[in-house]
């Protein structure tokens, strides 16, 4: 069978469990890491004989998705600002809204000095590894409250040979904040998806990614920011600044408790879909 031929096999598999768009680029992503080649050499073995070896590879890929299991767990790993992440069941996936949110903090901070940073709720480590790669020699702290997480974090800041701390922390446990010191950045993408939004959400997600990672509840949606923003106003350096990735609806309640905490210049950012998407405030009083 060639390679083309597989392509479509797996197609018209799919087309019973996803819309003919995403089957395909399932399919390409499939591919692309089976074969590890790149799209445009890929192109040049397509009418080729694929070996018994990758029709097996695909075969058992094919029953994980039609299972909804995401195509980045099923093949181990995704890509996050160009970068290479290994991902597992235990880690959120890193979305492409958050890319946007790494490129807006490197676009300002990239001139400056030697910054210090800390990623709040690492997850993958998909923020703070590629910050690490796209900013001038940073040191950066990156926290989480899962062990699992931080375990698929450390491989990846080796994989992507980026030095990171890492560090197991409850950021909502305030006993634990002074075991961190001052940064001059703090950014964070933390669980801001209401439970009354499960529904509008789809079974790759629901059955396979890390509940702690993604739900808030609808009684306190907050409950992340107010917890970072209280530890930044201790830990933030005079106009150190404060990154959030948000929830689309809670962009002016975000604000409203930055400018509370004594925050200044609060700015909010759409994403591609021109959604409010990222929150960013400077620190000026010290405390
Ligand atoms: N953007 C993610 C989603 O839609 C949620 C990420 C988060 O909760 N921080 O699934």
């Amino acid at each position: 069978m060639t390679y083309t031929e597989l392509e479509n096999k797996v197609i018209d598999y799919l087309k019973d469990f996803y819309e003919a768009k995403e089957a395909r680029s399932i399919q390409r992503f499939l591919f692309a890491s089976i074969t590890k080649l790149e799209p445009a050499a890929y192109l040049l073995i397509r009418k080729d004989e694929a070996g018994t070896d990758v029709v097996a590879s695909v075969l058992q890929a094919v029953t994980q998705l039609a299972e909804y299991k995401p195509i980045q767990y099923v093949v181990g790993k995704t890509w996050f600002c160009g970068f290479e992440f290994s991902v597992r069941p235990g880690v959120l996936i890193p979305r492409p809204e958050t890319e946007l949110l790494v490129q807006k903090i490197v676009e300002k901070y990239n001139a400056k000095e030697k910054l210090k940073l800390l990623d709040v709720g690492t997850g993958s480590g998909a923020i703070a590894v590629s910050l690490g790669l796209m900013m001038d020699t940073p040191d950066i702290t990156a926290i989480d409250i899962s062990s699992i997480a931080l375990a698929i974090a450390g491989e990846n800041a080796e994989l992507n040979h980026t030095h990171i701390n890492f560090m197991e922390l409850d950021i909502l446990n305030k006993a634990a904040w002074n075991k961190l010191h001052k940064f001059n950045l703090i950014v964070s993408n933390p669980p801001y998806v209401k439970q009354s939004e499960r529904k509008l959400m789809k079974r790759n997600v629901l059955d396979f990614e890390p509940e702690t990672a993604l739900f808030v509840e609808d009684a306190d949606p907050l409950i992340f920011y107010r917890s970072i923003a209280e530890f930044a106003t201790l830990h933030l350096e005079t106009e150190g600044e404060l990154w959030f990735e948000i929830n689309e609806e809670e962009g002016k309640n975000i604000s409203s408790l930055l400018f509370e905490k004594g925050f200044c210049k609060v700015q909010i950012y759409t994403d591609l879909n021109n959604k409010d998407r990222f929150v960013s405030a400077i620190k000026y009083i010290d405390n």
